[in-house]
Parts: C-alpha cells; structure tokens; sequence
C-alpha cells in the first residue's frame, strides 16, 4: 500500500511527522507550488523566493536519501493551483491510497483539510506538529488551569518541564527574568556585525528568475536575494549568530539604530518557521553557550525565553482562541491602511526607517515591529484586520500561528487584553530613549503641540482619551488615564486638536 506523504512549504525538517517512520523506498512525497497558497495575501517577494528555493532545496534532499518526490513546480503545466487539486492530482497518478500531513499553521488550511477525506474518498491522516515542544492539546491542559494565560507563567513551567537554564528546581542565576539588563539605548556608533551571505545556486536563481516574472507586482525588493536557503546554510548562520552576536543579544535587545536592521538579532525566524531550523536544537546551543562561558546569562535567558516562552505560547494561543481570535477588535479600529506602510512618504523618520527595512529585507526586529509600526497603527486606529494583513505579507518570517497573536494581541490589544497586561502604546519618548531616530527627524520628539510636533505624542493622548472608559478596570492603565484626567483643559484641546491634524495628513499621505 502506497501513501502519499505531503510536505508543506514551511514543513522542511526531515523529522517532520508526516515522513516519520517511513521507508524511503516505495514513499511517495508530494511537495506542490500552488498560486492558491502564494497569493491568499500579497507576500513579500523575498518571502515567496526564499520558501520556492527552501522547498526545492528540500526536495532534492529527499530525492538523495532515497525517497520518491513529486515536485509540482508553480509553472509546471496542469498544475491545478491549489494544494488539494494537487492531492488529487497525485494520488490519480501514482496510485497512493491515502494521505499523510503533518498539521498546517494555519486555522484556514487546517480546516481545510479536514474536509479532504470526504472529498477524496481515500484516508487522510493529519498528524500532529510536534517540531513544536509543546502540543495544542498539551496548552489547552495548561491554559485550563489558568485565569490570566501570561507567558510569563507558562514560559516557567517549559524551562522547568524540559530543565532549560535550571540549577535544580531554581532558574539559573536565581533569577526567571533579565528584562531590566535587557533594556540599554544603543550607543553613539552601535552597529551589528557582517552577517553571512549565499551565492545563489542553479535552483535559487532559477526561483529568482520566476518571481520576478510572476510576482514582480508584489510588496518588497527581490534582490538582493541573501538568505540562507537549506538547514546547512541556517545553521551556519545560526553558529555565527551564537559565537559572535548572542553576548550583546540581551543588552541591546530593544535598542533601535537607523541604518541597522539587524543590530544582535537573530534572524532565524524565517528558518525555523519553515522548518530548517527546530527549536529544541537551538535553544540546547544557546544554553551549551552560556555553560561554556562563551554568552552571559541576560544575553542567552533573554534569548531562550523568545523561543521556548513567546514562539510556544502565541502558537497555543492561537490554535485555542481561533476561529473567533482573528475577529477581534477590542478598540473597535477601523481607520484605513495609509500608503505609507507600503513605502508611501513620510516625515517620521522612525517610522519611515522601519518600513523601508521591512520592505528591503522583508524583515525587522522586535522593537521596530511592535513599537514603531505596530505602536503608531494602535495609537492611529488603524484598522485591525488591515494591519494584521500587512504583517503577514511583508516579513519572511509571517504565517498566521505566529503573526495574528503577536499583531492582534500584543501590538494592537485588539483581544482586549488577553495576551497583554496593558497596550503597547508609548509617545516619542520611548522611540527617542531607544534609538537614535529622533536627533535627525523632521518632527520635535519634545514637543505634543504645534505643527512640528512628533506625532506618536499627540496621538499617545489621544488613544488614552479615546479609550478612557475601555481601561477602566486595568489597573496598569489608572495611572496614565489620571494624568489625561488632570491635565489643563487648554493643553488637552492644544492636544486632540494635534492629534486630529496628525490624522488628516496621515490620510492625505503628508504625515
Ligand atoms: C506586530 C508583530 C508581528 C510579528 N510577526 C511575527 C511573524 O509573523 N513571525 C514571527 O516569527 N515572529 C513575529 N513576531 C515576533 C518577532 O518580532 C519576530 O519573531 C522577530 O522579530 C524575528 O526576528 P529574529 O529572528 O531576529 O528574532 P530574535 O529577536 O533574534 O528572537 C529569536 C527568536 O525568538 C522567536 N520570537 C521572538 N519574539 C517572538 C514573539 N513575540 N513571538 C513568537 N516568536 C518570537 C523567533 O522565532 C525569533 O527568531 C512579531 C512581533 C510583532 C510585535
Ligand atoms: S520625533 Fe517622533 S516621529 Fe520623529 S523619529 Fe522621533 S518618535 Fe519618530
């Protein structure tokens, strides 16, 4: 009996679920490019050509340890376009009699899916992720137990579960949490160091090649192409980020430089998300560094707790509050996406800055996700379902597990608080304390009044006024409402009157 084993394009680990267990001879693997799956949002060019090239990469792969694989390239003639037609395709051409998957990340394809049994009329066993380290099933049990479900709590009890960073029953250091060391503003001339890059191969270009003929209309720049693009090349990348960038990890793991995409981040997001990555092995490199005294504790405990904590508790999140999650919107948010998030002019310069990376790399850090784009969307109202769309299409790193938590919840609190204990909004000031954006922009970080004034700080009033009444009951946010409550009438009227002349430019692509 022949089955058909299908691998999805962020599914590339050889220990993936759905080839467990199996005998590569006689095993049919099926990988398929589908115009469905690449254009349900407009994504990144980058992104598109990095999962084209992975997959193909992987595939070869297979090939080479013995496996039979169907590989149905985007141009490939009579491709249906859509992951099932393409199931059904081959099981009419190789014979299988049933279908093996490992679960997707997303609730829609999931969903999907699950409908493929009755329509094929052959089994279908979806299996489950478990390149994750902890299950669905296994979150809802924790998640159960709980009244507030905060990372904090469930990212102790996974170091304690799997005995990461633990001297005993106590955290490494006596301590769960280095945030205070973790919170340095970079220094006049802070730069990241050189990251690797690849010389594209026969296969990557010849990806580069179609992208620029298919989706040259989509967000982003293609070239420069440099990311890795098979797990030999990610865990080369992965090895220089331990030995040379993980010790100034923590220290400057908020900061913001202009012209510095990537300072002493990681960017092994887009790896492990598509699987060249897993993250069991890195988190076990990570803590090997801090034991062989190669990275301090706030630099690799910093790092451990993106990975073990915030990656496993939004994708539990996500499975457990979909499909009703991604209908959300708490602040009621409905003001459109201005140009300016796909590259339109604008004054700000932090904002500029942190799209123009986005747009180049299809990728920028945390700190420039959540407090510079994701901080001004909240502050401007910008309509949820509009912002968590840009997100997935503009990073090399998006799919909705991952994306629809962090943006949703955690930047714009449009799940009402259930991920976070208050909203992520800040004035100018937390962009000024944290990088060197402000010196050199059009607007007065020090200013909230008048025509030159920095925008995020009327705005910052504005959403505390608007939403008084919502942050009632969260003691986090008594103290912040009290000072707009207290606050001279004129100067409050000086303020909104800001605020909605920040708006009209904003709409009008002058902000
Ligand atoms: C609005 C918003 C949207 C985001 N969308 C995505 C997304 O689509 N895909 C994605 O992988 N991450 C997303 N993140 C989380 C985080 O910003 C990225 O994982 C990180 O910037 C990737 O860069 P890096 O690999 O250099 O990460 P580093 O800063 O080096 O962190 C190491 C790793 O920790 C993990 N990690 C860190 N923070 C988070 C987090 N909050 N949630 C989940 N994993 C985390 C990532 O796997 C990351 O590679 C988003 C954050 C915000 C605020
Ligand atoms: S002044 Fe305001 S808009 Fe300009 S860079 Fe600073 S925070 Fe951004």
């Amino acid at each position: 009996m022949t089955l058909l084993h299908l691998v999805l394009g962020d599914q590339l680990s050889h220990s993936i679920s759905s080839l467990r267990d199996v005998e590569p001879r006689g095993a049919q693997v099926l990988m398929a490019e589908v115009m469905a799956e690449a254009t349900y949002v407009g994504h990144h060019q980058k992104k598109i050509a990095f999962l084209f090239s992975a997959m193909r990469h992987f595939a070869e792969e297979l090939r080479g340890r013995g496996f039979s694989v169907r590989y149905v390239t985007l141009d490939t003639p009579d491709n249906s376009q859509s992951l099932r037609g393409e199931v059904e395709r081959a099981l009419a051409a190789t014979g299988a009699t049933g279908v093996v998957v490992t679960e997707p990340g997303e609730y829609r394809l999931l969903e999907e899916m699950r409908g493929w049994q009755a329509h094929l009329g052959v089994p279908v066993e979806i299996r489950d992720d478990d390149r994750f380290l902890i299950t669905q099933s296994g979150f809802s049990r924790w998640a159960d137990r709980r009244r507030e479900l905060r990372m904090e709590y469930f990212y102790r009890d996974m170091r304690r579960h799997f005995g990461v960073l633990m001297a005993g029953a106590d955290p490494e250091g006596g301590q769960w949490n280095f945030d205070k060391e973790n919170r340095k503003p970079p220094l006049k001339g802070l730069a990241g160091p050189r990251r690797l890059s690849w010389r594209h191969d026969a296969i990557t270009s010849e990806v580069l090649e179609l992208v620029e003929a298919r989706f040259s209309h989509h967000v982003g720049k293609l070239r420069p192409f440099h990311f890795a693009v098979n797990a030999e090349q990610a865990e080369a990348e992965f090895e220089q980020f331990v030995t040379e960038i993980l010790p100034s990890f923590g220290d400057y793991q908020d900061a913001m430089v202009a012209g510095e995409p990537y300072l002493f981040h990681s960017m092994i997001a887009a790896y492990l998300n598509a699987g060249l990555l897993l993250p069991i092995d890195v988190i076990r490199r990570a803590e090997r560094a801090y034991h062989d005294g190669a990275a301090p504790l706030n630099a690799v405990e910093g790092f451990i707790r993106q990975i073990l904590g915030w990656r496993e508790y939004v994708r539990g999140i996500y499975w457990r509050f979909m499909p009703d999650y991604a209908g959300r919107n708490a602040l009621e948010a409905h003001r459109p996406l201005p140009a300016l998030y796909w590259g339109g002019e604008t004054k700000m310069r932090c904002l500029g800055s942190a799209v123009q990376d986005t747009l180049e790399h299809a990728y920028s850090h945390h700190i420039q996700r959540l407090m510079v784009t994701g901080n001004f969307a909240l502050l401007a109202g910008l309509s949820v379902d509009e912002v968590c769309e840009w997100y997935l299409a503009v990073y090399a790193d998006a799919y909705e597990w991952v994306e629809l938590p962090n943006t949703l919840g955690m930047a714009l609190y449009a799940d009402g608080g259930l991920m976070a204990s208050k909203p992520y909004a800040a004035s100018g000031k937390y962009i000024d304390r944290m990088s060197n954006f402000c010196g050199g922009c059009a607007y007065s970080v020090k200013d909230s009044t008048g025509e030159n004034a920095c925008p995020f700080n009327s705005l910052y009033w504005r959403f505390i006024a608007v939403n008084r009444e919502k942050f009632r009951g969260n003691h986090r946010m008594a103290n912040i409402v009290a000072g707009w409550l207290r606050m001279d009438e004129m100067k409050k009227q000086a303020i909104l009157a800001r605020a909605e002349d920040c708006l009209v430019r904003l709409d009008a692509g002058t902000l």
